[in-house]
């Protein structure tokens, strides 16, 4: 079934960007003509994410994702092209006033997550075969063999399109997925990849460090899936030890990992405990979370906030 043409340019014209986004829990401030708020898709400090209510339109200067309305859904909720447009035309159409109610993500389907293990099985190949990643990792202090490959380190180097078949069904799934964005570009391109698991063990989220800052100045440097963060590194952790070092970046938990410290799980950034690890901890019996951050101004309030719980 092909979605009419009209339908499509309905929606573009008729849902207003502007409060699709605020309906999606973000923030977004004013800023002369255009509105700000924190991109959702990568792992955003300062707002990025830019949004023209005039031309319906909305780009990241971070991670450089945009597009319009139809694309948001896409990214946000993890669905395909269809699925955005109907979900914007069942009940987008008459969204010209703000309702910040966030909706949660679903969660990712079985075949997305057997998907994902795909891109990270590839990833972990793509690690073994190209060094560069590796002397990344090397020169922030992260070497162990061992802890590399027990937690299937990746590398996005941009051979994942070569072996991409001609196939338009995988590429949207791919794309549905994150993995892929709008131009059909690879989302963690240039990055050291680890996979972020569920509670059942499978592939829920990718973590993407920039192995190269130069190159893209200006970019951001921690990259995740879309929409809701899910998943956790580690997570297994958490069953071993009544203890557990918060840290804000994987990057910082392998690095204690490398050191034979072995009850850390990091948290996706400084403003990144969610539900999941706060469930998860609770669930195996955590007594005590020290939470290791960088000692700025930001982290104190989260590490008040942590106390709370
Ligand atoms: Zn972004």
């Amino acid at each position: 079934m092909t979605i009419e043409k009209e339908k499509i340019e309905a929606v573009k014209r008729g849902v207003d960007l502007l409060a699709l986004v605020q309906s999606r829990g973000i923030d977004v401030k004013q800023n002369g003509k255009g509105w700000f708020g924190l991109c959702p898709f990568h792992d955003d400090k300062n707002p990025s994410l830019s949004i023209n209510p005039d031309k319906n339109l909305w780009q990241c200067f971070g991670c450089g994702a945009a597009g319009d309305v139809i694309r948001f859904v896409e990214l946000f909720d993890r669905v395909d092209f269809k699925e955005a447009v109907k979900r914007l035309s069942d009940n987008g159409l008459q969204a010209r006033t703000p309702k910040p109610k966030p909706t949660p993500d679903p969660p990712l389907s079985a075949k997305q997550k057997k998907l994902l293990a795909r891109v990270v099985a590839f990833y972990h190949t793509a690690f073994g075969e190209d060094p560069r990643a590796r002397q990344y990792l090397e020169t922030r202090g992260i070497a162990d063999k061992s802890v590399l490959s027990a937690h299937t380190a990746g590398f996005a180097n941009g051979t994942l399109l070569n072996v991409l078949p001609d196939d338009g069904e995988l590429i949207g799934q791919l794309k549905g997925l994150g993995i892929l964005n709008q131009r059909g570009k690879e989302h963690f391109y240039g990055c050291v990849t680890f996979p972020l698991y569920d509670a059942n063990g499978n592939p829920a989220g990718i973590y993407g460090r920039r192995i190269d800052d130069a190159a893209k100045p200006g970019c951001a440097r921690h990259l995740y899936l879309t929409g809701q963060r899910l998943g956790l590194f580690n997570r297994q952790a958490a069953r071993a030890h009544k203890q557990i070092i918060l840290t804000e970046s994987v990057i910082d938990s392998l690095t204690l990992l490398c050191a034979g410290i072995h009850n850390t799980i990091p948290a996706y950034g400084t403003n990144g405990v969610t539900g999941d690890h706060l469930a998860w901890f609770k669930q195996c019996g955590v007594e005590t979370v020290h939470v290791c951050f960088d000692a700025d101004d930001s982290n104190i309030d989260r590490v008040k906030v942590r106390n709370q719980h």
